[in-house]
């Protein structure tokens, strides 16, 4: 079965709370490691940029939990392709917070000057998590 990495992004809802985001990760390290899928989490308080990466019907599972949350909205596919090998091997559901350099990386990567996900390319939010990947221990 194909390889492949799937990356949207989504904004936190008005009933999201700033704890939710433990939580999400317990529960999204426990099914990601089932479903042998990995990954990169980017979270700035606002957007959510997220990669996943895995067997295609592993991957497309986790992301349909993942568009019915009703702690996010917009959900938005990126980019979706087949891959050959991961970049992001390394973790159930990697985790990056923002702070003062994630937020200056991440607005690097728009021609606005803020960070704002939808108005991305794909190849685009995929090397701004390869950069943010750096910030995660053990990249
Ligand atoms: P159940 O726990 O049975 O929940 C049923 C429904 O309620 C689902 O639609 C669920 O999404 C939603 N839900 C669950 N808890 C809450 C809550 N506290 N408030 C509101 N709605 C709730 N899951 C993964 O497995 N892997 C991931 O990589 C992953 N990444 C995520 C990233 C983000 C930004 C968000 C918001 C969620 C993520 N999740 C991830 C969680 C995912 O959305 C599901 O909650 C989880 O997969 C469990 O799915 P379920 O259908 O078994 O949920």
């Amino acid at each position: 079965m194909a390889l492949i990495r799937l990356i949207y992004a989504s904004v936190a809802s008005n009933i999201f709370k700033s704890n939710d985001v433990v939580t999400i990760l317990n529960v999204s390290r426990i099914n990601n490691a089932m479903r042998e899928v990995t990954g990169l989490l980017f979270f700035n308080k606002h957007f959510f940029l997220q990669c996943l990466e895995g067997e295609e019907q592993q991957v497309e599972e986790t992301y349909d939990h993942i568009a019915k949350d009703t702690r996010h909205e917009k959900v938005t596919i990126l980019s979706c392709k087949t891959i050959n090998s991961r970049s992001f091997p390394n973790w159930t559901m990697g985790y990056v917070p923002q702070s003062q350099l994630t937020n200056e990386l991440a607005q690097s990567f728009c021609d606005s000057g803020t960070f704002d996900p939808f108005a991305m390319q794909g190849d685009s939010a995929y090397e701004l998590l390869c950069k943010l990947k750096e910030q995660v221990p053990n990249h």
